[in-house]
């Protein structure tokens, strides 16, 4: 099927993909994709006439994303905080909800550090996302990131490059790259989805997205207990942990890290969806 133009492209595609049980709005993000524009830019062009290659490439993701492979990695990117981020099948898509565990982390380091050269660690760092925003959004920050999945690692690392981003990427499980150092902020987004709830996920999530950076032990909440074990020992005064979490983990997370930093502030934030979803601890002076 050849189409003549942008506009009767994206709607063959939104029909089609509708029909299939998926979004349309993934018909623009293909489109965006094949004429390298951002997605408001599709708008400017629906009038433009698509080249034989490029409506054969629209039309082969386009299928594939209708039998089930999740847009981003038929088109090999997700935006992140306003940057484009590569992403395959070894990472997780970053989600919009852990953007704003960036905007809480960049606010409260305007807040509670004075002009002072300070370290991050992101564990877990997958795609990159939030190790490498960080360091764009403060660049002041010295950023280390550790993930357990050499792919995961390679894929950041591509990321990092791609935006100009310097960050010390680390191979290892949790804290094990970052023994011996300290450190001011400490993020993660780590998995936490408790292996039972497999059966509400949608297919698109579960047969393509790497399981490691889904699900975990105890529920989900095993490496929120084992960070708050672990990093005592690698926290500067005053200094910050921003976590990602599972809507119904707040009130376990909190008392995890209220047990290992008793003097701390320990706050759970709700996503704009009104959704518990972040934990913030700060450790005083
Ligand atoms: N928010 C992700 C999801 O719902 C889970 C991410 C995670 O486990 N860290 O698919």
């Amino acid at each position: 099927m050849i189409y003549k133009n942008v506009m009767e492209a994206l709607d063959w595609a939104s029909s089609f993909l509708v029909d299939n049980g998926r979004e349309e709005t993934a018909a623009r993000i293909v489109m965006q994709h094949i004429l390298g524009t951002t997605y408001s830019g599709v708008m400017l062009h629906l009038r433009d006439v698509l080249s034989i290659e490029q409506s054969e490439q629209f039309v082969e993701l386009i299928e594939e994303h209708a039998n089930g492979r999740p847009v981003q990695y038929c088109v090999g990117s997700e935006e992140f905080y306003g940057r484009t981020f590569l992403v395959d099948e070894s990472v997780l898509i970053p989600r919009p909800e852990t953007e704003e565990l960036v905007l809480g982390t960049v606010s409260r380091i305007g807040k509670m550090f004075q002009d002072k050269a300070l370290k991050l660690a992101d564990i877990g760092t997958g795609s990159g996302a939030i190790a490498i925003s960080m360091k764009l959004e403060c660049p002041e920050l010295a950023v280390v990131a550790t993930d357990l999945s050499v792919e995961a690692l390679s894929t950041a690392q591509k990321n990092a490059r791609l935006l100009a981003a310097h960050i010390d990427f680390r191979l290892g499980d949790l804290t094990a790259p970052l023994v011996g150092e300290k450190f001011d902020v400490v993020l993660s987004n780590p998995p936490y989805i408790a292996f039972g709830e497999a059966q509400e996920m949608s297919n698109i999530v579960l047969e393509h997205e790497p399981h490691s950076a889904l699900f975990a032990e105890e529920d989900g909440l095993i490496l929120y207990r084992k960070l708050a074990e672990q990093l005592p020992a690698l926290m500067n005064k005053p200094s910050l942990i921003g976590l990602e979490i599972g809507y119904m983990q707040g009130e376990q997370v909190a008392k995890f890290f209220k047990d290992s930093f008793p003097q701390a502030t320990v706050t759970v934030e709700k996503d704009i969806n009104g959704k518990p979803r972040m934990i913030f601890c700060e450790i005083h002076v």
